[in-house]
């Protein structure tokens, strides 16, 4: 890797300050999805080095909540200037361990960093209530103090940005944490402690554990001390880490799979919907939980919409995130790939019909070809699943009703987005359907001063905002008698 900040590149642990191997002396490769080749080498960790973070943290925070929040304030806009300073070099090491282009890597530094921007504000913000008695010889005071230890779990689709989303609100508030990146990308997590330490972060407020996800995940869950855990990740391993959550009655911030719809209704301005569904679908290769999963497109407009946005895929640029001009990188691994070749197949075999794409790219490894499916109907997979890469299935619908009910018709719930310039279809639309997050006339929804986060089985909690601060919060009543 050509970084010209060689120092963010490490390849151990990092525990109370410290750069450490796994104990058992066991290593595990990282590889660049778009060459195959080995980038790096790094431990393989499990519960006895994560019981030892968890410890550090524990001690780390008694100190750290006392310190005024300013102070919190400061050491953390610090990490956010070194981190904008090195963006160049973070967004190489996105594009290297997880293949999205380079102009994408790039923009999830700036967004990522923006969480820890505005958590350094918010810091500050932390108010507590003074709440009037019901008797005259009591005053009633309610504070807000951090929850303490917290453990992070993240994916691999955004590896800079999932882990400062957590990490910035718990520090700013006076937790301490530790975080098990995704054993695919565990580069952007080592380089965001180390800017944590050139930032002033006292040790122990940060750890970093790599390996194996078992191991970790069941001590981060049994383990007292951390008293919340917050994952974002697939469904299935966020119920498990609430079932294993219970015997301890963790809090829980769980941000799970999606399976967002994406609605053009007839007078919807269609070159600003192609556009919309270009960014929701295609972005880093289909491949976001925010991801358009189903395209419903009404009877008027059909056939135009599927013909601009076929115009559109065909000139989409395939190829290694680090070239000029490419726009779509490889999907993580084979096992994407085989998920994607499943739901499109599914999708032919019921009667579905290539608009364009449709198989595995020239390229070959984990490239797929862009692609565009006719003729969708609800008993396929592309319907009920995420699909998680660049496949766009069109849907037909009829009017707002039939929409809705095809739309709320899945137990997830984090993303939807529709088009539309009727106002009153606009704010009935947006309120019938069951979801934290509703695009209105946009494919682009998240930013750091918003609550992100769903309902129903896509999760618990929120992101971002002024919201996100109470995730890492508790409410202490105090009862002064006798005043
Ligand atoms: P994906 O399919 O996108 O990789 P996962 O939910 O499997 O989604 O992975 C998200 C994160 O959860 C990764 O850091 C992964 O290592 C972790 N993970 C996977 N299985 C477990 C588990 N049993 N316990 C704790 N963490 C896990």
């Amino acid at each position: 890797m050509n970084l010209t900040n060689k120092a963010l590149l490490r390849d151990k642990g990092y525990i109370d300050g410290a750069w450490v191997d796994a104990d058992s002396g066991e290593t595990l490769e990282v590889t660049n999805p778009a060459t195959d080749e080995v980038i790096a080498v790094v431990p393989k960790m499990g519960a006895a080095e994560t019981r030892r973070a968890i410890e550090a943290a524990r001690v780390a925070q008694k100190l750290w909540k006392r310190r005024p929040a300013k102070e919190r304030s400061n050491i953390l806009r610090k990490w956010f200037t070194l981190i904008m300073e090195n963006q160049e070099d973070l967004a190489q090491i996105i594009t290297d361990e997880m293949g999205k282009p380079l102009t994408e890597a790039r923009g999830e530094i700036a967004y990522g960093a923006s969480y820890i921007e505005w958590y350094a504000e918010e810091a500050k913000r932390v108010y507590g209530e003074t709440i009037p008695a019901p008797s005259d010889d009591k005053r009633i005071v309610v504070m807000k103090q951090p929850i303490g230890v917290i453990a992070s779990i993240t994916p691999w689709n955004f590896p800079n940005a999932m882990i400062t989303r957590k990490i910035a609100p718990a520090l700013a508030v006076g937790c301490a944490t530790l975080m098990k990146p995704a054993e695919q990308t565990p580069l952007s997590a080592l380089a965001l402690c180390e800017l944590a330490e050139q930032a002033g972060l006292p040790k122990g407020l940060i750890n970093c554990i790599i390996g194996d996800p078992v191991a970790i995940g069941g001590e981060m869950t049994a383990n007292d001390t951390v008293r919340k855990v917050t994952f974002t990740g697939s469904t299935g391993v966020g119920r498990l880490l609430m079932k294993q959550s219970s015997d301890t009655i963790k809090k829980l911030g769980l941000e799970l799979g999606g399976n967002a719809p994406f609605i053009v209704f007839d007078d919807a301005d269609l070159d600003a919907a192609v556009e919309g569904a270009m960014i929701s679908k295609y972005r880093n290769s289909g491949q976001t939980c925010v991801c358009a999963n189903r395209l419903y497109v009404q009877e008027g407009v059909y056939d135009a919409f599927a013909e601009k946005l076929a115009a559109k895929v065909r000139e989409l640029k395939v190829g290694n995130g680090l070239d000029d001009g490419v726009v779509q990188g490889p999907l993580i691994d084979m096992k994407a790939i085989e998920k994607v070749e499943d739901h499109v197949a599914d999708a032919l075999a019921k009667g579905g019909e290539i608009v364009c794409g449709g198989k595995r790219h020239a390229l070959g490894k984990s490239f797929f070809e862009p692609t565009i499916i006719k003729n969708v109907t609800k008993e396929m997979k592309v319907a009920r699943e995420e699909t998680f890469g660049p496949v766009a299935p069109l849907f037909k619908f009829k009017d707002a009703e039939d929409v809705i009910e095809q739309a709320n018709d899945t137990e997830f719930g984090l993303a939807s987005y529709f088009y539309s310039k009727d106002m009153s279809n606009v704010f009935r639309v947006a309120e019938e359907l069951e979801y934290g997050m509703v695009g209105v006339n946009t494919g682009l929804i998240s930013n750091e001063a918003a609550p992100f986060g769903g309902v129903k089985q896509s999760g618990l909690g929120r992101e971002g905002s002024k919201f996100g601060l109470d995730d890492y919060l508790e409410l202490k009543y105090v009862c002064l008698s006798e005043i």
